[in-house]
């Protein structure tokens, strides 16, 4: 079983050939509308991915959060943990999505930034019940730290991935089991580049010292690097043809989060599970359309 304290978003997906310059008005090309947010990726994930899992979040009290309970009651989440804030907006991303492909992204995190510590703690149960909790950065930190510390209180495992990238309090670190960054969040919470001789090595270290026990840091095509108490390794990514990668974090981090044992014992081996998860989805368009099932990840991995 597996907890997703995180974000709803809807995105709103303008497509256009070019960025406006400042004062200019420009048509699009094309509109299309996606169920998002990390949270929400990344709890469909762990659920197509093999897990029970129970969401914690917020939405608000209007279309865009009916549209979202839907997507995720169709992923088969149990929403009892989301709560409806008549006083938000449901969180939206405007994704500015140019012709070559490049997105300029605009939050609106709306009734993600209103999810409480209570609201988190109102949950508790179903944290305690979790062998594993996870979160990111797109709704309050206190939610998070209360929400981490009810798994441990319950000796369950934690893992966030601190995206998007910002600083973090050390009192959310000394709660985290397992910290999943990509190389941009990790350097900025380090502030160790990751491309100098050892960088990868000395990115895991400033974590494990600050009481991280376990850190996987995300190098997109390059793989992913493992550093816990018994493993420092470089997992490589499967070899694909990337045509979106919209969500290969997210699809990443509940693929591990689904097949982890809670001693971390198969934690490269869970790693691999992740990357060809995630390898699958760079393959497919979109972000929650393109997560793959655990048969499909099953398939790819022992053919
Ligand atoms: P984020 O999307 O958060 O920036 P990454 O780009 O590091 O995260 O990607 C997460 C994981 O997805 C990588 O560790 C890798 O396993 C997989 N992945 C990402 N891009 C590719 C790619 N082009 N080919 C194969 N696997 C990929």
């Amino acid at each position: 079983q597996v907890a997703v304290i995180g974000s709803i978003n809807v995105d709103q997906i303008l497509h256009i050939q070019n960025l406006p310059q400042p004062g200019e008005t420009i048509e699009m090309t094309a509109f299309s509308k996606a169920a998002g947010g990390k949270g929400a990726n990344q709890a469909v994930a762990a659920a197509r991915l093999g897990a029970e899992v129970a969401f914690i979040g917020s939405v608000g009290d209007d279309a865009n959060g009916q549209f979202m309970h839907q997507v995720l009651t169709d992923a088969q989440l149990d929403l009892t943990g989301v709560s409806v804030n008549p006083q938000e907006a449901t969180g939206q991303a405007y994704i500015l999505l140019q012709a070559t492909g490049q997105n300029s992204i605009i939050i609106q995190h709306g009734a993600n930034y209103a999810l409480t510590a209570e609201q988190v703690r109102s949950q508790a149960s179903r944290l305690q019940n979790a062998d594993t909790t996870v979160a990111q950065l797109e709704v309050p930190i206190p939610a998070i730290c209360t929400g981490f510390e009810l798994a441990h209180e319950a000796h369950r495992l934690t893992i966030l991935n601190p995206a998007p990238a910002q600083d973090i309090p050390e009192a959310l670190l000394q709660l985290t089991d397992i910290i999943v960054p990509n190389e941009t969040e990790s350097t900025k919470l380090t502030g160790i580049a990751i491309d100098q001789p050892d960088g990868l090595r000395a990115n895991a270290t400033w974590f494990h010292q600050q009481g991280v026990p376990a850190v996987i840091i995300t190098l997109g095509e390059q793989g992913a690097y493992v550093s816990t108490r018994d493993v420092a390794s470089q997992v490589p990514a499967f070899p694909v043809k990337a045509v979106d990668t919209t969500a290969a974090g997210d699809t990443f981090i509940g693929a591990l989060a689904a097949q982890l044992q809670p001693d971390l014992s198969n934690v490269i081996s869970a790693v691999r599970f992740a990357s060809m998860a995630s390898a699958l989805a760079v393959q497919q368009n979109g972000a929650i359309p393109s997560i793959p099932t655990l048969t499909q990840v099953n398939q790819a991995l022992h053919q």
